[in-house]
């Protein structure tokens, strides 16, 4: 591509997207292909010579885009929203344009000045305490990672910083429903995989305080030192809420790091009414929630709030020659806030969607998500064919096909059939969970453009397909 033809391809890309987003109901919202699909279509090895865009395009459309799932797509309830928004893109093709590194504040001052205007921005919005900073990160596996090395690192007085790990004794609290990122953060620091106790949970699937508190005093009776608590607030599979308020207090008589993982409903807490959801932050150390979920950021983008900056700077600092700076310590220099040197420039996409959708709009498109999950649970209620499997939460509603006549295993086969025929249809795909050994369907409805009329031909789908069952 040469400066006239960027040009041109630019503008036919953009039209392209334009339509590609009038028109997503008509691909398939699960892609149809099957392993080794994709790949066999394409050479085994790359282009000696340069090949022409429209080539390239060509095969993106007929290879490619069939193998891609539609997250985007109105009729995608499946795991958890990953959504986008005009503003979204619009932002992120300026960040792919500026093409900046944004490690410390002089490589790019605009990036790391919008980044910090933005976690401001969002702190009394979303009830965190005013004395708490933030940066933003890529995932939440990342910013979970930095808050439990953090914890480690401040628990050991940063022994194990200098040291190595010298100290297996240390133990890390979640419930048995909070994510795999909490599993994945205990492996990688080295703690090791059975030194992260999970506790039980109640008939809401949140953690029994009671438990943690008999967990943490067992293991210091048994020589261990307790670390860090991750509490949910919204698990993956029901978005289940820990308690932070009473797991707040327990933290603090044991003087454990409370970390809240808030990575999907989060972005609930831009409601007032749902600010009691995180009662009691003030007693943590560090939240985590990711505006590329729910908050119609495009992937990626993680905002991730901290008591005390010091702490985790103190912990990921690492000072070359070459990223010394006469600004050092006048500004922030975000590379030291998690794993990562490198950094995205994130803050420019979710700044777009902020201000074009403002506040209210953002508040508006939540509360019509949560309306609809409301209106789909009553749907289910009065089918006598379907049941709740528990209490929806938010935007998210955990329901069955039931009939007397079959046993619960018979139900759970009945159920992942008809998951499987929803999704074939490539109608609208939605994805299982199990609560309580129950096989449950989940309807997650969050993409950023669903309208009531998608859930209504949604909840007739899974009629038609129920009834082909029975
Ligand atoms: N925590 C919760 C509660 C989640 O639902 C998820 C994603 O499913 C994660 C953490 C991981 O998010 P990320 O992909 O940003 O690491």
């Amino acid at each position: 591509l040469d400066k006239k033809s960027f040009r041109e391809e630019a503008h036919k890309l953009v039209d392209w997207m334009a339509d590609f987003y009038d028109n997503i109901e008509t691909y398939p919202v699960k892609s149809k292909a099957r392993p080794g699909d994709v790949i066999r279509q394409l050479p085994k090895n790359p282009p000696i010579k340069g090949e022409s865009f429209d080539q390239v395009f060509k095969d993106f459309e007929s290879i490619i885009l069939p193998g891609m799932t539609q997250w985007q797509s109105p009729n995608f309830h499946a795991y958890f929203p990953a959504n986008s928004s005009y503003p979204s893109v619009l932002g992120e093709m300026l960040t792919a344009t500026l093409g900046a590194q944004c490690m410390i504040w002089e490589t790019s001052p605009a990036a790391a000045e919008l980044e910090e205007l933005i976690i401001n921005w969002l702190k009394p919005l979303m009830n965190i305490p005013a004395n708490w900073t933030g940066c933003i990160q890529d995932t939440a596996s990342t910013a979970t990672l930095a808050a439990m090395i953090s914890a480690r690192e401040q628990k050991t007085n940063w022994s194990i910083n200098q040291n190595g790990f010298d100290n297996q004794k240390l133990r890390f609290y979640c419930s048995s429903e909070t994510h795999s990122s909490i599993d994945k953060a205990i492996k990688v620091l080295g703690a090791g995989a059975a030194h992260l106790v999970k506790v039980d949970v109640d008939e809401h699937l949140a953690i029994l305080p009671a438990a943690l508190e008999a967990a943490i005093e067992k293991d210091i009776k048994d020589g261990f030192t307790p670390c860090a608590v991750v509490a949910a607030v919204g698990t993956t599979g029901t978005l289940a809420i820990d308690p932070i308020d009473t797991i707040g207090d327990i933290c603090n008589k044991y003087d454990v790091w409370l970390h809240v993982d808030a990575a999907y409903a989060g972005t609930a807490l831009m409601l007032p009414e749902y600010h009691s959801m995180i009662k009691g932050i003030e007693k943590a150390h560090s939240l985590v929630f990711n505006p590329h979920k729910w908050m119609f950021t495009n992937f990626d983008c993680t905002v991730y709030y901290i008591k005390d900056e010091g702490t985790l700077i103190k912990t990921f600092e690492i000072l070359p020659e070459y990223l010394k700076t006469s600004t050092r310590g006048h500004v922030k220099d975000y590379r030291d806030w998690g794993v990562p040197l490198g950094r995205r420039f994130r803050a420019l996409k979710l700044w777009f969607v902020i201000r074009d959708f403002g506040i209210e709009g953002i508040q508006t498109r939540l509360r019509e998500h949560i309306s609809y999950a409301q209106w789909f649970a009553n749907q289910v209620v009065e089918n006598e064919n379907f049941e709740l499997v528990i209490e929806p939460a938010l935007n998210v509603v955990c329901f069955r096909m039931t009939t007397p006549e079959k046993a619960e295993d018979q139900l759970d086969q009945l159920n992942a059939e008809l998951i499987g025929a929803i999704n074939d249809s490539g109608e609208a795909y939605l994805t299982h969970t199990k609560v309580n050994g129950k096989y449950t369907l989940r309807m997650v409805i969050g993409q950023t453009y669903v309208q009531k009329h998608h859930i209504e031909k949604t909840w007739r789908l899974i009629q038609n397909k129920a009834n082909l069952l029975n």
